[in-house]
């Protein structure tokens, strides 16, 4: 990175508990290796709490945003399904900001990157619809909540040729984490998957009209594969081009 050049700004949002644990009140959290992945770019990280009305203000001030994951799932009725399986739980008020955020920088033609949850809800925004829990959906698939820690790879991808994820990574195949019990079904008429796992399940969406769009269903910021930094790299560097 030029030393000399202003860092850019990267909205990173935040996840929500209720109170218990670190405050006897209402608090955000965000786990470290997302700022540290980000600044290690050379972008600035800042943090985004949920109020969706906000949403155009912060969109004003950052030049990229990442869609960060959690232990909880889009509302199905967002994608259109008329039934909720057992398993799915909500964050309203964060998926609603979130929701916000991704359909404003859309519209901008902000950087967007979105992991896990956040590639689940970027593909929604992207008209996309989502497999509720894949253990009922998919025979014989692959454990995608890892037994093993998650800084470690849980299955491989396949990097689909031709795509923005292909051109950034440089490689055929990735070895991700993998921490998700749902999963893009279909990507929406103006999205292309662009990473598969073994089993078929889709492990990454991006919109090729967009500069940089790129959701991924493992989470790059524990640096697992090469692949993983250079993506970070290439989200700074789409800023402000
Ligand atoms: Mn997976």
């Amino acid at each position: 990175m030029n030393t000399q050049a202003r860092r850019k700004l990267i909205g990173v949002t935040l996840d929500a508990e209720p109170p218990g644990g670190y405050s006897a009140y209402p608090w955000y959290a965000l786990r470290r290796n997302y700022a540290d992945a980000i600044a290690g770019a050379g972008g600035l990280p800042v943090a985004l709490p949920h109020d969706a009305a906000l949403a155009a203000a912060y969109l004003d001030r950052i030049d990229a945003l990442v869609i960060t994951g959690g232990a909880f799932d889009v509302d199905p009725e967002l994608y259109g399904a008329g039934t909720r399986h057992a398993t799915v739980s909500l964050k309203e008020d964060r998926t609603a900001a979130e929701l916000a955020l991704a359909r404003g920088a859309l519209d901008r033609g902000l950087p967007v990157l979105g992991i896990c949850g956040g590639e689940q809800l970027l593909a929604v925004a992207l008209g996309g619809t989502l497999i509720q829990h894949i253990p009922d959906a998919i025979a014989n698939a692959l454990e995608h909540e890892q037994p093993n820690p998650r800084h470690q790879p849980g299955h491989t991808v396949d990097i689909i040729p031709g795509t923005r994820l292909a051109a950034i990574v440089g490689t055929a195949t990735m070895a991700v984490n993998s921490a998700h019990h749902q999963a893009v079904a279909a990507p929406g008429p103006r999205a292309a998957v662009n990473a598969i796992a073994p089993d078929g399940v889709i492990e990454g969406v991006e919109d090729p009209a967009a500069r940089f769009c790129l959701g991924l269903q493992w989470h790059p910021e524990f640096l697992i594969d090469p692949g993983d930094r250079r993506i970070f790299d290439a989200l700074v560097a789409a800023c402000g081009q």
